[in-house]
């Protein structure tokens, strides 16, 4: 496959080059120049493959040939030890993307890329530097996805004492090849600071940098698969059982909890809408991929908090990028989308209009919901989970009156944000791979907010 910038259709590269640049040179984003369909076999068993076989039918042409397909399978298998359950909270049904191992749906992308970097820089010499600026949830996935692979090391950047505790252990409480960098400023701050070290001569001599944030395309594709999976189960009429990590209070598990007029809606046959919780959007992006390689998908919705570019540009036609606004959903909080300029190089605005609906969601909003959601059904939504569950309520106010099975993707386990969800709700459950995350010492190193700082960190 070659990839194009979104600016310009001129000098194609192949997939290593996209990846391993992450941004174009003339600044715009790298799309693929088909998105190529899935096989009609593939089509018609999606609802009962393996996760890790449709992450293998889902990427492999995305990758072909620079990854053969031995590489590929070994590569997902490894990548994928874990799923997205598709479960029943009364009526609605939530696709749980927090499963992997920093309780976030970035780990979906982040450990496909570290393996994919991993196999693409085979036999070379010198060692990659990545270095990640992040507001929370991205420097955990990369940190951990990263993590122990030979010839690569980590740097990440985050606002000092702007993350979560448990956050800042998944960043700064692996040690190795990842080392962490507590940015006295804002997280803004430590986006700067990447971008100068990624403009400074005198590290580009010393150090071979990538980056490894969100409009990666190698974190992208791997975020479709999700998406193909969950329509598959829902055409077959079929949803999972609460599993360990489930938040739900004990006793209330299973196939909605409540009473049968209280179960989800799925008879099959039908197609899938996903509500999506929107920040960059690289995550609604995947899954229009998703849709287009063939996947029973009838369309979208752009759930945001009110930081609402995206929702305003569906309703009027005009995209104008803000600043952001602080939320209690903060993985969300951006004002110019990154990821806008790759859906708009593939779909028009009429298109978009026909397959997205845009809904913007308050703070208190996102607080009831949490409340009512755990109320009636003992199940625990983080706030950014929350924002979809209640864009999904806004829009279409009974399960059932939309034109298809509506999930709401819950990009984040409730015990990441804790000290916004407990408040609402009593104790969330924390799920054994977070228990122990939160025994991990913090290993950072903390420098103020400028370059000749971060110069001396990386070199020293
Ligand atoms: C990153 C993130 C989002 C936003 O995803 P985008 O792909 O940037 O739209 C939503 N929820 C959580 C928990 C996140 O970490």
């Amino acid at each position: 496959m070659r990839y194009y910038s979104t600016r310009a259709k001129t000098d194609p590269v192949s997939f290593a080059a996209a990846a391993l640049t992450g941004l174009a040179p003339d600044g715009g984003l790298y799309v693929p120049e088909e998105i190529p369909p899935y096989r009609p076999a593939v089509l018609s068993s999606l609802g009962t493959m393996e996760f890790y076989d449709i992450a293998f039918e889902t990427i492999r042409a995305y990758v072909f040939p620079e990854i053969p397909d031995a590489v590929l399978a070994d590569l997902v298998r490894g990548a994928y030890p874990f799923s997205a359950p598709l479960v029943g909270v009364g009526k609605r049904l939530v696709l749980e993307l927090f499963h992997g191992p920093t309780a976030a749906f970035k780990d979906f992308g982040a450990r496909f890329m570290a393996r994919a970097f991993s196999y693409l820089r085979r036999g070379e010499e010198r060692p990659l530097r990545i270095l990640v600026a992040t507001s929370g949830d991205t420097g955990g996935a990369v940190a951990d996805g990263f993590y122990g692979v030979p010839g690569i090391s980590v740097t990440v950047l985050y606002p000092k004492g702007r993350v979560s505790p448990l956050q800042e252990r998944q960043i700064a409480g692996l040690g190795g090849n990842i080392s962490a960098l507590a940015v006295e400023g804002s997280f803004d701050d430590c986006q700067r600071l990447v971008k100068a070290a990624f403009g400074d001569q005198a590290l580009r001599e010393r150090l071979v940098l990538s980056s490894a944030n969100s409009i990666n395309v190698s974190r992208l594709i791997p975020q479709a698969v999700y998406y193909a999976a969950a329509a598959g189960k829902v055409l077959a009429g079929r949803i999972d059982d609460d599993g360990e990590a489930t938040p739900r209070l004990p006793g209330r598990e299973g196939r909605g909890g409540g009473s049968p007029a209280e179960r989800p809606l799925i008879r099959g046959g039908e197609p899938l809408i996903c509500c999506v919780p929107s920040g960059n959007f690289g995550n609604l992006t995947a899954g229009l991929y998703a849709m287009k390689m063939g996947a029973p998908i009838r369309g979208f919705i752009a759930a945001t908090n009110i930081n609402r570019t995206v929702p305003d540009y569906l309703a009027t036609g005009n995209y104008e990028a803000r600043l952001s606004r602080a939320t209690i959903s903060n993985a969300m909080d951006v004002g110019a989308p990154s990821n806008f300029e790759r859906m708009a190089s593939h779909f028009s605005y009429e298109e978009m209009r026909r397959l997205i609906r845009g809904a913007s969601v308050s703070d208190d909003a996102t607080r009831q919901a949490i409340r009512r959601v755990h109320q009636s059904y003992g199940y625990f939504l983080d706030p950014h989970s929350a924002v979809g569950w209640e864009a999904a309520e806004s829009l279409f106010p009974e399960a059932g009156d939309e034109p298809g099975v509506t999930a709401v993707l819950a990009t984040a386990h409730p015990a990441k944000f804790a000290e916004t969800v407990e408040p609402l709700t009593g104790p969330a459950p924390l799920p054994r791979a977070l228990q122990r995350v939160m025994d991990r010492p913090v290993l950072a190193q903390t420098i103020p907010a400028d370059i000749s700082a971060l110069r001396e960190a990386l070199t020293a």
